[in-house]
Protein backbone atom coordinates (compact mmCIF):
# COMPACT_ATOMS: atom_id res chain seq x y z
CA UNK A 1 0.00 0.00 0.00
CA UNK A 2 1.26 3.95 -0.47
CA UNK A 3 2.28 5.37 1.84
CA UNK A 4 0.29 8.74 2.69
CA UNK A 5 3.34 10.54 4.63
CA UNK A 6 5.57 9.86 1.77
CA UNK A 7 5.04 11.58 -1.98
CA UNK A 8 7.04 11.33 -5.07
CA UNK A 9 8.16 13.88 -6.79
CA UNK A 10 6.80 14.73 -10.75
CA UNK A 11 7.60 16.74 -13.40
CA UNK A 12 4.03 18.35 -13.17
CA UNK A 13 4.78 19.44 -9.57
CA UNK A 14 7.62 20.95 -10.20
CA UNK A 15 6.27 22.71 -13.59
CA UNK A 16 3.52 23.74 -11.27
CA UNK A 17 5.75 25.46 -8.54
CA UNK A 18 8.99 26.35 -10.49
CA UNK A 19 8.99 30.27 -10.73
CA UNK A 20 8.69 31.96 -14.37
CA UNK A 21 9.28 36.00 -14.76
CA UNK A 22 6.35 38.48 -15.60
CA UNK A 23 6.39 41.26 -17.71
CA UNK A 24 6.76 43.67 -15.02
CA UNK A 25 9.75 41.68 -13.54
CA UNK A 26 12.69 43.03 -12.77
CA UNK A 27 16.01 41.74 -11.15
CA UNK A 28 15.94 42.75 -8.23
CA UNK A 29 11.95 41.28 -7.90
CA UNK A 30 13.11 38.36 -9.19
CA UNK A 31 15.23 37.34 -6.41
CA UNK A 32 18.77 38.59 -5.19
CA UNK A 33 20.56 35.19 -3.22
CA UNK A 34 23.50 36.15 -1.26
CA UNK A 35 25.97 33.50 -1.58
CA UNK A 36 28.41 33.17 1.88
CA UNK A 37 30.60 30.48 0.59
CA UNK A 38 34.34 29.36 -0.29
CA UNK A 39 37.87 29.96 1.47
CA UNK A 40 41.24 29.84 0.49
CA UNK A 41 41.36 25.95 0.62
CA UNK A 42 38.17 25.70 -1.15
CA UNK A 43 37.72 28.39 -3.98
CA UNK A 44 35.68 25.99 -6.66
CA UNK A 45 32.60 25.15 -3.78
CA UNK A 46 32.06 29.03 -4.13
CA UNK A 47 32.51 29.21 -8.13
CA UNK A 48 30.02 26.28 -8.61
CA UNK A 49 27.39 27.53 -6.10
CA UNK A 50 27.59 30.63 -8.02
CA UNK A 51 26.55 28.94 -10.95
CA UNK A 52 24.54 26.95 -9.82
CA UNK A 53 21.84 29.82 -8.89
CA UNK A 54 22.62 32.15 -11.80
CA UNK A 55 21.68 28.87 -14.07
CA UNK A 56 18.35 28.58 -11.98
CA UNK A 57 16.90 32.02 -12.54
CA UNK A 58 18.06 34.04 -9.84
CA UNK A 59 17.59 37.95 -10.40
CA UNK A 60 21.21 38.76 -9.28
CA UNK A 61 23.34 37.08 -7.29
CA UNK A 62 25.89 38.41 -4.45
CA UNK A 63 28.95 37.17 -3.30
CA UNK A 64 30.76 37.43 -0.26
CA UNK A 65 34.28 35.89 0.37
CA UNK A 66 38.02 36.24 1.05
CA UNK A 67 40.26 37.21 -2.00
CA UNK A 68 41.06 33.54 -3.29
CA UNK A 69 37.43 32.57 -3.92
CA UNK A 70 36.56 36.07 -4.74
CA UNK A 71 39.16 36.15 -7.66
CA UNK A 72 37.74 32.71 -8.87
CA UNK A 73 33.60 34.12 -8.75
CA UNK A 74 35.05 37.17 -10.62
CA UNK A 75 36.77 35.23 -13.42
CA UNK A 76 34.19 32.36 -13.67
CA UNK A 77 30.78 34.46 -13.32
CA UNK A 78 31.23 38.58 -14.23
CA UNK A 79 27.40 38.54 -13.88
CA UNK A 80 27.86 37.99 -9.80
CA UNK A 81 28.06 41.07 -7.82
CA UNK A 82 31.01 40.26 -5.53
CA UNK A 83 32.47 41.50 -2.01
CA UNK A 84 35.89 40.80 -0.72
CA UNK A 85 35.50 40.28 3.05
CA UNK A 86 38.16 41.43 5.18
CA UNK A 87 36.20 40.69 7.87
CA UNK A 88 33.57 38.02 8.99
CA UNK A 89 31.03 40.54 8.03
CA UNK A 90 28.05 40.56 5.78
CA UNK A 91 27.02 44.54 6.62
CA UNK A 92 28.75 45.71 3.27
CA UNK A 93 27.33 42.98 0.74
CA UNK A 94 23.84 44.97 -0.06
CA UNK A 95 19.97 43.51 0.18
CA UNK A 96 19.32 39.78 -0.30
CA UNK A 97 16.01 37.98 -0.10
CA UNK A 98 17.99 34.40 0.48
CA UNK A 99 21.37 33.06 1.11
CA UNK A 100 23.04 30.09 0.85
CA UNK A 101 25.69 29.62 3.42
CA UNK A 102 28.57 27.12 3.56
CA UNK A 103 29.99 25.40 0.36
CA UNK A 104 33.97 25.22 0.93
CA UNK A 105 33.07 27.99 3.56
CA UNK A 106 36.17 26.21 6.00
CA UNK A 107 35.25 25.79 9.98
CA UNK A 108 37.35 27.62 11.19
CA UNK A 109 36.54 30.99 13.84
CA UNK A 110 36.26 33.38 11.19
CA UNK A 111 33.93 30.94 9.09
CA UNK A 112 32.22 30.39 12.75
CA UNK A 113 31.80 34.28 12.86
CA UNK A 114 30.80 34.77 9.32
CA UNK A 115 28.04 32.01 9.66
CA UNK A 116 26.03 33.66 12.99
CA UNK A 117 26.46 37.27 11.12
CA UNK A 118 24.44 35.33 7.94
CA UNK A 119 22.40 33.77 10.32
CA UNK A 120 21.47 36.59 11.76
CA UNK A 121 20.25 37.95 9.39
CA UNK A 122 15.96 38.21 8.46
CA UNK A 123 15.95 36.16 5.17
CA UNK A 124 15.32 31.90 4.24
CA UNK A 125 19.35 30.58 4.81
CA UNK A 126 20.07 27.41 3.15
CA UNK A 127 22.88 25.61 5.18
CA UNK A 128 25.17 22.97 3.40
CA UNK A 129 28.51 21.55 3.91
CA UNK A 130 31.04 23.54 6.34
CA UNK A 131 27.72 25.39 7.47
CA UNK A 132 26.35 21.71 8.75
CA UNK A 133 29.88 20.97 10.75
CA UNK A 134 29.67 24.21 12.03
CA UNK A 135 26.07 23.98 13.12
CA UNK A 136 26.57 20.45 14.22
CA UNK A 137 29.14 22.49 16.55
CA UNK A 138 27.19 24.76 17.53
CA UNK A 139 23.42 23.62 17.24
CA UNK A 140 22.14 27.80 19.01
CA UNK A 141 23.13 29.02 15.50
CA UNK A 142 20.05 27.46 14.58
CA UNK A 143 17.85 29.76 16.90
CA UNK A 144 16.20 32.18 14.50
CA UNK A 145 12.79 33.05 13.51
CA UNK A 146 13.44 33.39 9.40
CA UNK A 147 13.57 29.56 7.75
CA UNK A 148 16.77 27.44 7.43
CA UNK A 149 16.80 24.69 4.93
CA UNK A 150 19.88 21.89 5.18
CA UNK A 151 21.12 20.16 2.20
CA UNK A 152 23.07 17.35 4.08
CA UNK A 153 24.44 13.88 2.76
CA UNK A 154 24.21 10.94 5.20
CA UNK A 155 27.34 11.79 6.64
CA UNK A 156 26.23 15.03 7.65
CA UNK A 157 22.82 14.20 8.83
CA UNK A 158 24.75 11.55 11.13
CA UNK A 159 26.80 14.64 12.68
CA UNK A 160 24.08 16.86 13.09
CA UNK A 161 21.64 14.97 14.94
CA UNK A 162 24.20 12.59 16.19
CA UNK A 163 23.15 9.25 14.80
CA UNK A 164 24.59 6.38 13.08
CA UNK A 165 25.84 6.92 9.52
CA UNK A 166 24.48 3.42 8.35
CA UNK A 167 21.10 3.59 10.49
CA UNK A 168 21.10 6.84 7.92
CA UNK A 169 20.95 4.97 5.25
CA UNK A 170 19.03 1.85 6.10
CA UNK A 171 16.33 4.22 7.05
CA UNK A 172 16.31 7.78 5.44
CA UNK A 173 12.52 8.23 5.61
CA UNK A 174 12.66 7.69 9.39
CA UNK A 175 15.61 9.58 9.84
CA UNK A 176 15.49 12.60 7.80
CA UNK A 177 11.58 13.51 9.65
CA UNK A 178 13.38 13.04 12.66
CA UNK A 179 16.12 15.43 11.56
CA UNK A 180 13.28 17.94 10.49
CA UNK A 181 11.62 17.44 13.97
CA UNK A 182 14.17 17.72 15.92
CA UNK A 183 15.58 20.74 14.61
CA UNK A 184 12.56 22.68 13.21
CA UNK A 185 13.92 23.02 10.09
CA UNK A 186 13.35 21.55 6.22
CA UNK A 187 15.75 19.27 5.61
CA UNK A 188 16.90 17.77 2.26
CA UNK A 189 18.50 14.30 2.77
CA UNK A 190 20.96 13.74 -0.44
CA UNK A 191 21.73 10.45 -2.09
CA UNK A 192 20.81 8.32 -4.39
CA UNK A 193 17.33 9.17 -4.17
CA UNK A 194 16.43 12.40 -2.54
CA UNK A 195 14.00 13.00 0.23
CA UNK A 196 12.77 16.33 1.83
CA UNK A 197 11.07 16.48 4.97
CA UNK A 198 9.78 19.09 6.50
CA UNK A 199 6.90 19.01 10.02
CA UNK A 200 3.57 17.80 9.51
CA UNK A 201 4.11 17.55 5.36
CA UNK A 202 4.60 14.42 3.48
CA UNK A 203 8.65 13.38 2.57
CA UNK A 204 8.88 14.04 -1.12
CA UNK A 205 10.93 11.81 -3.11
CA UNK A 206 13.01 12.49 -5.60
CA UNK A 207 14.02 10.01 -7.79
CA UNK A 208 15.57 12.27 -10.98
CA UNK A 209 19.40 11.93 -10.95
CA UNK A 210 22.57 9.59 -12.03
CA UNK A 211 24.98 7.90 -9.96
CA UNK A 212 27.38 10.20 -12.23
CA UNK A 213 26.42 12.66 -9.69
CA UNK A 214 28.65 10.94 -7.12
CA UNK A 215 31.33 13.51 -7.87
CA UNK A 216 32.77 16.48 -6.37
CA UNK A 217 31.02 19.81 -6.34
CA UNK A 218 27.36 18.24 -7.32
CA UNK A 219 26.15 19.26 -4.15
CA UNK A 220 27.44 22.96 -4.10
CA UNK A 221 25.49 23.13 -7.43
CA UNK A 222 22.64 21.75 -5.84
CA UNK A 223 23.08 24.78 -2.82
CA UNK A 224 22.76 27.01 -5.70
CA UNK A 225 19.41 25.78 -7.10
CA UNK A 226 18.08 25.37 -3.76
CA UNK A 227 19.31 28.98 -2.95
CA UNK A 228 18.16 30.79 -6.24
CA UNK A 229 14.41 29.48 -5.82
CA UNK A 230 14.56 30.92 -1.64
CA UNK A 231 15.02 33.76 -3.49
CA UNK A 232 12.39 34.02 -5.99
CA UNK A 233 10.16 33.24 -2.71
CA UNK A 234 9.37 29.49 -3.15
CA UNK A 235 8.91 28.13 0.41
CA UNK A 236 12.26 25.82 1.88
CA UNK A 237 10.05 22.48 1.35
CA UNK A 238 9.16 23.73 -2.10
CA UNK A 239 12.26 25.16 -3.05
CA UNK A 240 14.59 21.83 -1.63
CA UNK A 241 11.45 19.46 -3.72
CA UNK A 242 12.27 21.69 -7.41
CA UNK A 243 16.11 22.03 -7.18
CA UNK A 244 16.34 18.02 -6.16
CA UNK A 245 14.34 17.33 -9.26
CA UNK A 246 15.55 20.05 -11.12
CA UNK A 247 19.26 18.77 -10.18
CA UNK A 248 18.75 15.10 -10.33
CA UNK A 249 17.21 15.96 -14.75
CA UNK A 250 20.03 18.34 -15.28
CA UNK A 251 22.61 15.61 -14.19
CA UNK A 252 21.06 12.85 -16.25
CA UNK A 253 21.18 15.60 -20.16
CA UNK A 254 25.27 16.08 -18.40
CA UNK A 255 25.79 12.61 -18.39
CA UNK A 256 23.55 10.70 -21.38
CA UNK A 257 25.47 7.94 -20.23
CA UNK A 258 29.06 8.86 -19.57
CA UNK A 259 30.89 11.01 -16.85
CA UNK A 260 30.16 14.62 -15.55
CA UNK A 261 32.21 17.24 -13.98
CA UNK A 262 29.89 19.23 -11.68
CA UNK A 263 30.49 22.35 -13.95
CA UNK A 264 28.54 20.32 -16.78
CA UNK A 265 25.36 19.63 -14.16
CA UNK A 266 25.63 24.02 -13.66
CA UNK A 267 25.58 23.99 -17.84
CA UNK A 268 22.19 21.60 -18.29
CA UNK A 269 20.29 23.22 -15.49
CA UNK A 270 19.10 25.24 -18.05
CA UNK A 271 17.49 22.95 -20.89
CA UNK A 272 16.33 20.30 -17.50
CA UNK A 273 14.26 23.55 -16.70
CA UNK A 274 13.01 23.53 -20.24
CA UNK A 275 12.23 19.70 -20.61
CA UNK A 276 10.02 19.96 -17.61
CA UNK A 277 7.62 23.18 -18.11
CA UNK A 278 7.69 22.23 -21.67
CA UNK A 279 5.68 18.90 -20.77
CA UNK A 280 2.64 18.91 -18.60
P1 LIG B 1 27.52 16.04 -2.05
O1 LIG B 1 27.26 14.85 -1.18
O2 LIG B 1 27.32 17.33 -1.37
O3 LIG B 1 28.84 15.93 -2.75
O4 LIG B 1 26.41 16.04 -3.21
C1 LIG B 1 26.39 14.98 -4.14
C2 LIG B 1 25.19 15.12 -5.06
O5 LIG B 1 25.17 14.01 -5.95
C3 LIG B 1 23.84 15.09 -4.34
O6 LIG B 1 22.90 15.85 -5.05
C4 LIG B 1 23.47 13.60 -4.39
O7 LIG B 1 22.09 13.38 -4.29
C5 LIG B 1 24.01 13.21 -5.73
N1 LIG B 1 24.42 11.79 -5.73
C6 LIG B 1 25.46 11.26 -5.06
N2 LIG B 1 25.51 9.93 -5.25
C7 LIG B 1 24.49 9.62 -6.07
C8 LIG B 1 24.00 8.38 -6.65
N3 LIG B 1 24.61 7.22 -6.41
N4 LIG B 1 22.90 8.45 -7.45
C9 LIG B 1 22.29 9.63 -7.69
N5 LIG B 1 22.71 10.82 -7.18
C10 LIG B 1 23.78 10.82 -6.38
MG1 LIG C 1 28.58 18.53 -0.24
Amino acid sequence: LPDPDVAALTSADVDVLLPRPGKESDKYRRGVLGVAAGSSRFTGAAVLAVGGALRAGAGMVRYAGPAAPVAQVRSHWPEAVVTELDRPSVDDVGRVQAWVLGPGLGTGEWAHELAARVLASAVPVLIDADGLTLVARDRSLLRRSAPVLITPHAGELARLIRADRDAIEAGRLEHVRRAAGELGVTVLLKGSTTVVAEESRPVRVNATGTPWLATGGTGDVLSGIAGALLAQGLSCYDAASCAAYVHGAAGRLAADGAPLAAADVASAIPAAVRAICGEA
